[in-house]
C-alpha cells in the first residue's frame, strides 16, 4: 500500500491527481484480503483498469485498487466455437491481438480500443458494428458486500448503449475478476459494413477479407482519426451519442436538414460529434483544454498540464451550447471522479 500517490502514469488524460492509498492487486485473494483491511478503516475505495475512461477533477481521498489480475485460458464449446477467459487486468488490444493470431473470431472490430479486460462489460464497449454483449458469455464478479465470487451471464449484465448492470443498480457492488467470450474458430462473421472499413480494405487492396484484415482496417482508421492518449491526454469519446423521440427527430430535420440520425424504433440515435461540431467547438481550445481538431468528440488534454476540474468545466460548456442549439442534453460517457 502506498500513501500519497500520483495518479498521473494511471489515467489516459493524464492528470495529477493523488490517491491518499494505492495498492496493485495480482489475484482474487489479495483482493479479498486488502478490501478485509480497508473495511476497518471505512475508506472510500476507487478499482482502476487502464485509466481510459476516467476523468479525476479532485485528489482522492480513499484507496485505489488497481487491478492487475492476469491469464487467459481457452476451452471448447462447440464445432465451431470456444471460450476464451481473459482475467481483468489483461490489456483489451493485447487481449485481442492474442485471439487473432490464434485465429479466433469475434473481437476484431473493437481492436486497439485501450482500456482493459475487465472493465469492458462496464459499458459494453463497442465501435464499429460491434459491442461486447455480441460475443460475450458470462464474467466473475467479486460481491463487495458478502465477498462472494458470482457468475454473471449474458441476460444477468443487461447490456445496452455503453451501459450495462455494473453502470446501473450494480455500481459500485461488484468488481469484475475475469471475462469470458465465445469466439469462432471457424466460418467466422465478417463485419465490414459499419464506418470506412469496406474503403480502407479497398485501400489495402483486399478483396476478401480475414478477420486480420479487417482488425488492421480498423486500427488503421483509428490511428489517423483519434488522438494517441501517450502523446495527447484524452478518453476517446466524452460522451454519449443521445437518442432522442423520433418526433423531435422531426422537428429538428425541419430547422437543421443535414442533421444525421439512425432510427431506431420510436427513437433516433444523433452523432453526439456532429451536435458538437454544428456549435463551432471543433479544434477549439480554452486555456488547457480543447476539442479534437478531427473528431469534436473527443477532449483533449491540449497542454499536457489541465487539471480534471478544467476538462469538466470545457464539458460543461460543451453540455450548454448543444442544449441552447438542440434542446438535446448530453450525457457524459466518461466516469468523472
Ligand atoms: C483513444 C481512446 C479511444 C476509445 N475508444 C473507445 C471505443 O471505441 N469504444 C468504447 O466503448 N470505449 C472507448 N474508449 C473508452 C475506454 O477505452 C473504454 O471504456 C475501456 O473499457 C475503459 O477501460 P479501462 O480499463 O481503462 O477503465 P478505467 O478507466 O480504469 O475504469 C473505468 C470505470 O470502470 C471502473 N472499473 C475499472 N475496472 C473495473 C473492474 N474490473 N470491475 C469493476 N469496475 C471497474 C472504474 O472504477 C471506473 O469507474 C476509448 C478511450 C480512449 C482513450
Amino acid at each position: 500500500m502506498q500513501e500519497n500517490f500520483s495518479l498521473k502514469p494511471y489515467n489516459t488524460f493524464g492528470i495529477d491527481a493523488k490517491a491518499k492509498y494505492f495498492a496493485e492487486i495480482n489475484s482474487p485473494d489479495q483482493l479479498i484480503e486488502i478490501l478485509r483491511l480497508s473495511e476497518t478503516q471505512t475508506l472510500p475505495i476507487l478499482f482502476l483498469g487502464g485509466g481510459s475512461n476516467i476523468l479525476f477533477t479532485k485528489d482522492f481521498d480513499g484507496l485505489v485498487i488497481k487491478l492487475s489480475l492476469k491469464g487467459i485460458t481457452i476451452q471448447p464449446l462447440n464445432e465451431d466455437k470456444v471460450l476464451v477467459t481473459a482475467k481483468a487486468g489483461e490489456n483489451w488490444h493485447e487481449f485481442v491481438m492474442f485471439c487473432l493470431e490464434k485465429n479466433l473470431g469475434g473481437l476484431e472490430n473493437l481492436s486497439l480500443i485501450p482500456g482493459n479486460v475487465g472493465t469492458s462489460p462496464m459499458q459494453n464497449i463497442g465501435a464499429y458494428g460491434t459491442e461486447i454483449k455480441d460475443v460475450f458469455y458470462n464474467c466473475k464478479v467479486l460481491n463487495l458486500e458478502t465477498l462472494e465470487i458470482e457468475a454473471f451471464d449474458l441476460e444477468k449484465c443487461r447490456f445496452g448503449y455503453r451501459d450495462s448492470i455494473f453502470k446501473q443498480d450494480g455500481k459500485g457492488k461488484y468488481v469484475i475478476l475475469e471475462v469470458t467470450f465465445q469466439l469462432t474458430t471457424k466460418n467466422h462473421q465478417i463485419k465490414t459494413e459499419y464506418g470506412a472499413i469496406k474503403s480502407e480494405l479497398e485501400n489495402l487492396g483486399i478483396e476478401n477479407p480475414t478477420i486480420q484484415d479487417v482488425s488492421k482496417a480498423v486500427i488503421n482508421i483509428r490511428q489517423s482519426k483519434l488522438p494517441d492518449p501517450k502523446q495527447t491526454g484524452n478518453a476517446g469519446s466524452f460522451f454519449k451519442n443521445p437518442t432522442i423521440p423520433l418526433a423531435q427527430f422531426e422537428e429538428l430535420k425541419l430547422k437543421f436538414p443535414n442533421i444525421p440520425g439512425y432510427p431506431n424504433g420510436d427513437f433516433v440515435k444523433v452523432p453526439a460529434g456532429w451536435l458538437i461540431e454544428q456549435c463551432g467547438w471543433k479544434g477549439k481550445q480554452i486555456g488547457n483544454v480543447a476539442s479534437h481538431t478531427l473528431q469534436a468528440l473527443v477532449i483533449v488534454n491540449a497542454t499536457g498540464n489541465a487539471t480534471g476540474q478544467e476538462i469538466f468545466d470545457f464539458s460543461t460548456e460543451i453540455i450548454n451550447s448543444v442544449q441552447e442549439k438542440f434542446g438535446i442534453e448530453l450525457e457524459r460517457e466518461v466516469n468523472v471522479i
